[in-house]
Order: structure tokens, then sequence, then C-alpha cells
């Protein structure tokens, strides 16, 4: 069997969105399964659409997904060059020989004829008027330095089929398809002309990209035909959305990789999550890491309908991963965000970040869920009331002065120590534990709600701080 290769041919417009990531990692996935090899390609023909420093993102993206390529710009390979813009003889060439083998012409229409094709709305459809040229008037002409492109010989009847695997049989009436640019006037190869010879040259077998081509594709077809080519197979991916009505799209300037990274999601959680966007794996389980996506994706398991994408889960995602890490890998990951916080630098950051993880889905909540413990001040005293806990305002009174005596007495400060010890009190005030250990935390924090149970703060601000907030308290109380 033919060695599978898969290619991800994104054009450096910006940054990696969402889109295009998914599109890379199903190349990727498809390929590894098979044991194939997966392609990198740059396609930057379009200089209007270039942005500086975006090829750089692009590697730097699958490199730190994991996303990784065999073979690419940056490391080399046997089918190269892998940028588009330095392949420009070889599209050349190949365009000669497209005109001789009749799949295409040159055009030398000037702009004002080509204005007086196009109908009321701006469309236009070419009339093949330079079909018919010699070769001596050709040469003729580019002699003289008159300007051309070379555009693609469509028939005009006839209809283009073939087989897409996730959508099926898909017709193309040759008649709807015009006789596009494939060379510029500047030399530049269009998308529509590179993407053939370059899936061609480079060996790809398996063309894995995004459905905006999947009615395009027919065009491509047609070339593959006279060049008397193979074609690939073809996999259209179903659109993204924002939601029913709105695409996410680089365009609108959609959330990329990067800004999930920066927003604190854990990284194979965004992968993991973006795996399933148009993709369902057999059975129920949805958190699967690279290697596992490997063993589990299929191409059969890839919908027509568009996938909706939906933050909310991603980010349930990444808390699941974060529930699974250890202590040191999310003090790894997590500690940029930690800095973050207003408690940084003034307790312990293991106990920080130990309160912390299991309440967090992304790092960036870090800050908020720990923050309480520098806002300690005057609060609202009716918090002591609460009827589920047994505690309220008259026992805080009554008791807390007898809360400071015993952890004043604790010789060992430290999260089991200070809990025995309330435990205790509490036995020996004939008090629910969880009315004394509320009445503790609120005096300690003045926050109903906190990352972190009382003897776990108690542990974090040390004696000196949990003593003189529970004097403060009994100070508010009178
Ligand atoms: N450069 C094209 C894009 O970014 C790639 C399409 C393809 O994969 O063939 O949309």
């Amino acid at each position: 069997m033919e060695k599978v290769r898969t290619r991800f041919a994104p054009s450096p417009t910006g940054y990696l969105h969402i889109g295009g990531l998914r599109t890379a990692l199903y190349g990727f996935l498809y390929s590894k399964m098979k044991g194939g090899d997966f392609i990198l390609r740059i396609e930057d023909t379009d200089t209007a659409r270039y942005v500086d420093g975006s090829v750089q993102i692009i590697y730097d993206t699958m490199r730190d997904s994991g996303i990784m390529y065999d073979e690419g710009p940056d490391v080399g390979g046997n089918y190269g060059p892998y940028v588009q813009s330095e392949r420009k003889e070889i599209y050349t060439e190949y365009a000669k020989k497209l005109v001789e083998l009749g799949g295409a012409y040159y055009c030398f229409c000037k702009p004002e004829r080509i204005e007086t094709l196009k109908d009321d709305s701006g469309n236009m459809r070419y009339d093949k008027h330079y079909l018919n040229l010699s070769k001596e008037e050709i040469q003729a002409k580019i002699d003289a330095g008159e300007p051309y492109v070379i555009r693609q010989n469509v028939p005009t009847e006839g209809v283009g089929r073939y087989t897409d695997l996730v959508y099926g049989e898909i017709n193309v009436d040759y008649k709807d398809i015009e006789d596009g640019i494939l060379i510029k006037s500047d030399g530049m190869p269009t998308y529509n002309f590179a993407n053939v010879i370059d899936d061609h040259l480079m060996g790809i077998t398996h063309v894995i990209r995004g459905i905006e081509y999947l009615s395009s594709t027919p065009k491509y077809n047609l070339m593959y035909d006279a060049y008397g080519w193979e074609r690939p197979t073809y996999i259209h991916l179903p659109p993204i959305m924002k939601d029913a009505q709105h695409k996410l799209s680089k365009r609108n300037g959609d959330a990329s990789y990067e800004d999930f990274v920066k927003k604190g999601y854990v990284k194979e959680a965004i992968v993991n999550y973006i795996a399933l966007l148009g993709w369902s794996p057999k059975g129920n389980v949805e958190k699967m890491s690279l290697n596992e996506l490997i063993e589990n994706f299929s191409l059969d398991g890839i919908g027509k309908s568009p996938a909706i994408f939906d933050e909310t889960k991603m980010k349930w995602l990444s808390g699941e991963y974060i529930k699974e890490m250890t202590a040191e890998e999310f003090k790894e990951k997590a500690y940029s965000f930690l800095k973050e916080s207003k408690a940084f630098g003034k307790y312990d950051e293991d106990k920080l970040l130990a309160i912390s993880k299991g309440r967090v889905q992304i790092y960036s909540e870090i800050p908020e869920k720990i923050n309480f413990l520098e806002e300690f001040g005057k609060y609202d005293l009716n918090l002591f009331e609460n009827q589920k806990q047994k505690a309220s305002k008259e026992l805080a009174i009554k008791i807390l002065p007898q809360i400071k005596e015993v952890l004043s007495q604790v010789c060992e400060w430290n999260n089991s120590a200070l809990f025995t010890a309330l435990v205790e009190l509490s036995a020996k005030l004939e008090i629910k534990k969880q009315a004394l250990l509320w009445i503790t935390r609120i005096a300690i924090t003045g926050f109903e709600s906190t990352a972190g149970g009382a003897t776990e703060i108690a542990d974090i601000l040390g004696k000196e701080e949990t003593l003189r907030r529970i004097d403060c308290s009994i100070e508010f109380l009178k």
C-alpha cells in the first residue's frame, strides 16, 4: 500500500486560528494513525494578505500544540522547497506544460476589456477571447512585453464529478466554473494552480481541508486529469460556527490557539477539544491525549454538519486536565498566572497552588480564587448567619475567643494539626464541627465562599496573621 501523506497548507495571514489548527490536527492524526507523513507547506503567493511574522507563528503553534510535521520549511524533507514563493519556476514550467496540453491558455486581455465582460452585479465570466492564438502570436506578444496571465481552459459543458469522503458524490457543471487565473501577471501562481502542482509533486495522497474548497475541487481535478496524474483522495471538513448563524473566523478576529493559551487554557485540552469539532469518537470518551486521538481517529467519524465552538465545554475539558495533573506539573504550568495574584509573594506558593488546583478550569482563574487572602477588612457580619451550617452571629461572639485560645496553643502550625485542634474544640463545646469551621473561616477571611477550608487558609496565613484576624473579627462583632 502506498504510504499516506497528508499536508497542512496555511497561508501566513496572521494568527493560527481554531479552524486552521483543526485542519492541521486532522491531517496529522490521519497520517499518524496510518504510519504516514505529515507535511507543512506555506502558501504565501497572495502577497496582499501576507502578514509579517505569521510564518513563525505557524511554526511555533504547531510545535507548541504537539501537531508536529515530518517535512516542512524549517525541518526540510525530500520534496522541498515547502514555501510556495520559492517554487515560482516550478509553477511556470508546469503552467507552460498545461498550455501545451490544452488545459490552459495565455490571456492578454486588458483590464478595460475585462470590465466590459462584467454583469450588473460585477460577476465576470471570461469569454476565452485569447484561447485560439497561435504559438507565434503568443510569442510575439510576450516579446513585445505585453502583460499576460495564464487562465485555465474549463470545458463549456459536462460535469465534474468526484467523491469526497465526508460529503459524498460531488457534481459541478463545468458551465458554472470560470476560466480562472492560474498564473498572475507578476508570474506568481494563484492558490487554484499551486495547490494542484504541489499536492502532486509532494506526493500528497489525502487532501484534508476546509469545506470552502469542496466545489472548486472539480477544476483542480481537470488539471490532474490533463497532466495524467492520479487525483488525491479528498476530505473536506465541516465549518466551525460561533453560533447557529456565524462562522468562526480569523477575519472576524475570533480567538486563535495563542489567545486561548494566553487565557490560561491547558494546551492539551485545546487540542483535545479541537479534535471534537467535527469528529465524533466511537464510545463516550471525550478526554483524549494526542496519542489516544491518533489511536482512535477515523475519517468516518467526521460529520457533515457544522460544528459549534463551545468555549464552556473547552473550559470544562481544561479543568479535567488540571484535576489530573500532579502538584509539580500544575506549578510549572500555572506559575506565571499565580504571579498575577495579589497573594503572590506573601504566602507559601505551593499552598496557594494547592487550594487553587481543583477549583479552576483555566490557569487565569487562579488570581481571582486566591486574591481574597489579601482582601481582609470590614465585612458583612451577617455572613456568620448560616442555618445550614448551624452557625450564627451569637455563636460567633461566644466561641471566637475560645477558637483563638485553642489555635494559639497549637504547636505545629499546619493544616492537619489545626484541623484536629478545632475538631476537638467542637466536641468539647458540643457544637457541630461545620459550625465551628464556618465561623473560623468567615472570621479570618470575611468572605462567604473561598478556595480552601478554614484550616487550610489559617495554615497559609500563618499563626500571627490568623490570630490578628480573629481579634479583628471579635472587635467587629462588639
Ligand atoms: N492555503 C489554503 C488556506 O489557507 C489551503 C487550502 C488547502 O488546504 O488546500 O485556506
